[in-house]
């Protein structure tokens, strides 16, 4: 399965080693779980000194808890070719903090200091897809929706073919009773409005993001869009729940002026209408790309190019 994401080049590098010895054919008549595994299984392993290794096919203990229980995760980030060939990577320590923060929570981190993991922290898998409707849940409080766990990928690819059935590009997530706004696909949800009755005769446009509560993805581009936008100091820029009857009320009053998802592969997505309870709600941007995901769009690729540029994040 992992092979599925190799490129060409990679794949060609594959090394196959058959076992010499084969294991003894179990007593079928007497199987005993979780102690039979097979020959052989495919591995890419990561050293500090060598990166990645090339892919094997050799014999791996198949009690590797990454198969059995996805007991593994996963990062994205974007690396930029800077003018002198070299190659840099965008706020890295941002990815590696919440991946050291995955880790904790997925026990990887305490098995690589008892010493029986290293083949389990070595795979990383990369995501999958994502849901719609109020009868999936994408994460819960106390739950692992706020790490780049592989299992919450994985449990979401069904809603996601869902929304394409019903003829949508990607998965409103929803939470709670009420009909939270959390996450669109595998991106953070932001919304560009302006505010209703906060100060008195002075309505201000205001971005919004729900909170890291706990069931949203700490996100690197959600983080670098707070901070960015904090910094032009020009709206007010605030992490708080948004609600489907608050989205409603703010659609029918003329008050939203635009919502994107966030994320390091698309930067930012504007999403130009929801399907909700049977009904399609239009976000009333006039262009593809509206104004302000415009403005990050190429403020946020400014950085990243230019910071290819200076060397200023050179890893490698
Ligand atoms: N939410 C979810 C559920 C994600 O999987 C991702 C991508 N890993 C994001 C948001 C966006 O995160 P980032 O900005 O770090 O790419």
């Amino acid at each position: 399965w992992l092979l599925i994401e190799l490129d060409q080049g990679a794949a060609a590098d594959l090394v196959i080693e058959l076992s010499q010895t084969h294991k003894a054919k179990p007593d079928l008549t007497n199987l005993v779980f979780g102690t039979v595994f097979s020959d052989h299984m495919l591995t890419i392993e990561w050293t500090n000194a060598g990166g990645w290794h090339k892919p094997h096919i050799k014999s791996l203990h198949l009690a590797c808890s990454a198969m059995h229980y996805a007991v593994q995760l996963f990062e994205g980030m974007k690396a930029y070719r800077g003018a002198d060939d070299k190659v840099c990577l965008f706020r890295p320590m941002l990815n590696m903090n919440r991946m050291a923060k995955s880790a904790e929570r997925a026990s990887l981190l305490v098995r690589t200091h008892t010493g029986c993991g290293t083949e389990q922290t070595s795979l990383l898998f990369k995501g999958a897809e994502y849901f719609r409707k109020a009868l999936y849940i994408r994460a819960w409080r106390g739950g692992t929706g706020d790490c780049t766990m592989g299992g919450n990928y994985g449990a979401s690819i069904y809603a996601q073919h869902e929304a394409v059935d019903y003829g949508c590009q990607q998965v409103l997530w929803l939470y709670g009773d009420d009909h939270q706004i959390t996450e669109v696909g595998t991106m953070n949800m932001i919304t560009f409005s302006v505010m209703a009755n906060e100060i008195r005769d002075n309505t201000f446009e205001a971005l919004a993001t729900p909170p890291l509560d706990g069931i949203i993805l700490p996100g690197m581009m959600r983080q670098s869009i707070l901070e960015l936008t904090r910094k032009w100091g020009e709206f007010k820029v605030c992490e708080r729940y948004l609600t489907m009857a608050d989205l409603c009320c703010a659609l029918k009053e003329g008050r939203v002026k635009e919502k994107f998802g966030s994320g390091t592969a698309c930067v930012v997505s504007p999403v130009g209408c929801i399907l909700y309870q049977g009904e399609n709600l239009h976000i009333p941007c006039q262009e593809d790309f509206p104004q302000l995901a415009s403005r990050l769009m190429k403020e946020l690729t400014d950085v990243q190019v230019r910071w290819s540029q200076t060397s200023m994040q050179r890893l490698f």
